[in-house]
């Protein structure tokens, strides 16, 4: 094993003189105020050991990360119904994207652009009320973490809802074609509550763990998913993670991982570890700029790649 503390201090150190870097969403004052100069980063092997540098314990909005954890509860509602409701093919237009939807009749073509992971709140809503749903994806991160202080910021998801015409018109345009089962308020309450959960890069890097260690996570010896499951979600990750900039964060990284436009990323070196970085400057494809670098010197630095040794 590399020196991974020597490797994420090493980060830390050189991305110094580049934080602030790149642009932080504006579209709400909750991530508008956000100091652009944080940094953090978790790493956490398969065998349960941490390592982090800068603000790694600093909670900030995980926003579409949060859509890896609402797929992997409806897999395990509705299993392989799930794809009836929603594809497995990238995307190629940006997040919040109207035009596809239309050609594609209402199903969404991932469950990480914002109009998939509206579906997949639909399916996890599925028996509940709202609230219930809200409650059962919380309890589902604290259980994932370990760690029962995860919250949803709910100044955050009353911006979201105050804010969110998008995302209305694409949830309103999918019940018109009878892809909701749910009234579009009902569903766009689970899509906002669980965009606005708050998190900790060591948080976010121990809940995605089960993906890096077969489904299982080392750190309680719960089975979250089958081995297959969880190959399945890194390969959704791989291909649909990061918008249409997942090609170049496949090219330059090469490990499956998914952003947010709070400036996080979740990635996973399926065998190895899990990992958490966030920095808040977005690229030009609304992921964050020194998150995605940082990836790359990890991966660079330790060989992590799910495309060759
Ligand atoms: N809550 C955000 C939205 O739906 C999430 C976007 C993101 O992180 O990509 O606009």
């Amino acid at each position: 094993m590399p020196d991974l503390q020597a490797i994420v201090d090493e980060i830390h150190e050189k991305l110094q003189p580049r934080l602030g870097e790149g642009k932080a969403a504006d579209y709400i004052p909750q991530l508008a105020h956000v100091d652009p100069k944080k940094f953090g980063i978790a790493v956490i092997d398969v065998d349960g050991q941490t390592y982090k540098a800068g603000d790694a314990d600093v909670p900030f909005s995980i926003q579409s990360v949060s859509k890896v954890f609402t797929l992997t509860l409806a897999l395990g509602k509705h299993g392989e119904t799930t794809w009836n409701r929603v594809g497995r093919e990238p995307s190629g237009s940006a997040f919040n994207s109207i035009v596809q939807l239309e050609h594609e009749e209402g199903k969404p073509r991932n469950p990480f652009i914002n109009a998939g992971a509206i579906a997949v709140s639909d399916l996890v809503l599925a028996g509940h009320t709202p609230r219930e749903a809200i409650g059962e994806i919380v309890r589902f991160v604290r259980y994932l973490a370990d760690d029962d202080t995860i919250a949803i910021d709910p100044e955050v998801a009353k911006s979201e809802h105050a804010t969110g015409y998008r995302n209305f018109a694409l949830a309103n345009f999918m019940r018109s074609f009878n892809k909701l089962t749910h009234p579009v308020e009902h569903v766009l309450g689970v899509y906002f509550h669980h965009c606005a959960l708050a998190m900790t890069c060591t948080q976010l890097a121990r809940s995605g763990l089960f993906l890096a260690a077969s489904g299982r996570n080392p750190l309680t010896g719960h089975t979250v998913v089958s081995r297959q499951r969880a190959r399945r979600i890194n390969a959704l990750m791989l291909t649909c993670g990061h918008y249409d900039g997942s090609g170049d964060f496949a090219y330059r990284v090469g490990l499956p991982g998914k952003s947010g436009v709070g400036g996080g990323i979740l990635a996973v070196a399926p065998g190895k570890a899990s990992v958490a970085v966030w920095s808040p400057g977005l690229n030009n494809h609304g992921n964050s700029l020194l998150g995605s670098l940082a990836l790359e010197m990890l991966a660079h630095r330790t060989g992590w790649s799910v495309f060759g040794p």
